[in-house]
């Protein structure tokens, strides 16, 4: 029997803070269009983006929903 390997398998510890999946919402139609991945600590506030909508086939804003 082999020796076991030295542990490689260290926890991801974030070093870049928390991040997570942010929806993002057309606020012209409401139409969920995009997701995207933001940090809280870079973002804590709701990020807003000027993305392209399907549904209003134009450049729309766009926020983080909850
Ligand atoms: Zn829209």
């Amino acid at each position: 029997m082999a020796p076991k390997p030295p542990s490689q398998f260290k926890i991801m510890a974030g070093k870049k803070g928390i991040r997570i999946i942010a929806t993002m919402e057309c606020t012209n139609c409401k139409e969920r269009n995009y997701m995207t991945e933001k940090s809280k600590r870079n973002d804590p506030a709701r990020i807003e983006l000027k993305k392209y909508c399907k549904r209003c086939r134009s450049h729309q804003m766009h926020r983080e929903t909850k």
